[in-house]
């Protein structure tokens, strides 16, 4: 067994600091260098003469660079490359694998922290604050939790041998490939789906989000630095119904590591069972998907401790993150001084590109987004159930913008309370004091997803009522704390109903899904 690591240290980034300084030394040389970036396919670095550009949200009309898109023959390539490195990358002992994304997690500690963060900043409009705690200390804790999780698997009592018998558990990885489909919003997720999979002995195509590319060129170098074999990870930048329709009638399709959209795992899900005849094993199915994260007041809550939470939770990466907060229930004793305290702090919040450091809040991911985004804003100036808190401004002609948006609803069932929206709009709902039961129950029979939520409360009948009713509906809950920034190790992320199969990113319960045990007997 390796030793627990312990969590790496958030680099604050302060005005003045040399950390500071550096990290804008990167930034600028990433603006000022337009980058090639080819698909990884075995050995191969490919190039097609199908490039196409990589633009900040928030500066669209600069190019970062170029990246190579692929067709068909790439996907096919890229599941032989994978095959093909199956045989050596599984015989490796685990110490040998996991030195390598010991090693990756170290390279970006070290010499990659800046470039990496600067990738993701830039890539996908995130301030720094936001970069550091994602692309550098989430990345490199999975990497590091993830060896001492295997390294527990592999260290698990074996079953118990009577008198002339003895029994053994192998974990095998599985037999074929897994296909990790990744999303824009974090680069750790990006960095993890493929490498704790390749981690437990599998073989892996990998498929970023096109607004992730940037990023994913990054940590792909990184593994390759750290020694990684060529063809254990195949990165393509191709069509993800194109990529489907191939890697899902395979044969030696052996899973899916997923974070994205519910409709697109669900669409997943089926084409799997449609296929299922094809396959010479059950693949693995393991998604992180939506979210409509809640926060709940109670009438005992601290105002600043409730304030803290909803508009970190709701604002921080422009509410694009699967547990962000989208829905607060707030009692009406409460909402006066509330009201008050989220004007105070929202109107303070500066908006503009990553490179400022003092902007807050940046640009939403892409047109698309920004336009979903704008439609449920202008639906809600038009609508006599909800009125307009603050913000409700938008502008996408340097970058997709839209002020921090707080619409407060008449009715429990507006369609910002329920539709998962993914962008900087938080909707809130103030209830009568004395409903706070029947609250309960409204959040739970409105969770069709149920990935994070939070309690604010001081009474800790109240906090035990919250934490015992909501259940379900939530796989991470938190009580007095934004719901929000789950780190590695100490609260395993992932939720149930709508938002995915619950297989907790890094922890021991995701990494047994990569593995195929096999139980030997032998009598004597
Ligand atoms: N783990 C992240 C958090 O706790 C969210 C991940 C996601 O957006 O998928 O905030």
């Amino acid at each position: 067994k390796v030793p627990i690591p312990i969590n790496e240290t958030v680099l604050s980034y302060a005005p003045g600091s040399t950390e500071r300084k550096l990290l804008k030394e990167a930034i600028e040389a990433a603006r000022s260098f337009e980058v090639d970036i080819p698909m990884y396919i075995g050995a191969k670095e490919v190039r097609t003469n199908n490039k196409k550009a990589l633009r900040p949200p928030h500066d669209h009309q600069h190019i970062l660079g170029y990246y190579h898109q692929g067709d068909k023959s790439h996907i096919h390539a890229a599941i032989q490359a994978a095959l093909d490195a199956k045989r050596d990358w599984e015989k490796l002992a685990w110490q040998e694998r996991a030195s390598i994304f010991l090693k990756a997690a170290d390279l970006i500690a070290g010499p990659y922290r800046n470039k990496l963060n600067a990738a993701t900043m830039l890539g996908q409009s995130k301030n720094a604050y936001q970069a550091e705690i994602d692309s550098a200390c989430e990345l490199i804790d999975f990497l590091r939790f993830n060896v001492e999780y295997m390294s527990e698997i592999y260290a698990q009592q074996p079953p118990i041998s009577p008198r002339g018998v003895w029994n053994k558990v192998e974990h095998r990885p599985l037999e074929g490939f897994v296909f990790a489909l990744t999303p824009f919003n974090f680069t750790a997720i990006a960095g993890n789906l493929p490498s704790s999979v390749a981690l437990m002995g599998n073989v892996v195509v990998w498929k970023p989000a096109d607004t992730q590319i940037y990023a994913a060129n990054v940590i792909m170098q990184i593994f390759k630095e750290a020694g990684l074999p060529d063809g254990v990870i195949n990165l393509i930048y191709v069509d993800g119904p194109e990529a489907g329709d191939i890697i899902f009638k395979h044969p030696d399709f052996a899973g899916i590591h997923f974070t994205g959209s519910t409709a697109v795992f669900q669409n997943i899900w089926k084409t799997i069972g449609e296929n299922i005849h094809r396959y010479k094993t059950y693949p693995r199915i393991v998604g992180e998907t939506g979210g409509k994260d809640f926060i709940l007041v109670h009438p005992s809550a601290n105002i600043e401790i409730a304030n803290t939470a909803i508009i970190r939770g709701a604002f921080e990466y422009q509410g694009q993150k699967c547990s962000a907060a989208s829905r607060v229930y707030i009692p009406a004793s409460l909402w006066p001084a509330l009201k008050d305290a989220m004007i105070r702090d929202i109107s303070s919040f500066k908006m503009g590109g990553v490179e400022d450091f003092s902007n807050f809040i940046n640009a939403v991911i892409d047109e698309k987004s920004f336009d979903k985004l704008t439609g449920y804003i202008d639906a809600a100036k038009n609508d006599p159930d909800v009125s307009i808190l603050i913000g409700g401004n938008y502008d996408k002609s340097k970058g997709y913008f839209i002020e921090p948006t707080v619409l407060v609803a008449s009715k429990p069932n507006y369609i910002t309370l329920c539709d998962e929206l993914f962008g900087p709009v938080l909707t809130i709902f103030v209830y009568e004091d004395d409903q706070f039961e029947e609250t309960l129950k409204l959040v739970d029979e409105t969770s069709i997803y149920a990935l994070t939520g939070a309690v604010i409360a001081q009474d800790r009948y109240a906090i035990a009522q919250a934490t015992e009713s909501l259940k379900n509906a939530a796989g991470n809950f938190y009580i007095n704390d934004k719901c929000t920034g789950a780190v590695v190790g100490q609260q395993p992320f992932g939720g149930a109903r709508g938002s995915g199969t619950n297989d907790k990113a890094g922890s021991m319960i995701n990494l047994l899904r990569w593995v195929s045990p096999r139980t030997i007997k032998e009598v004597f």
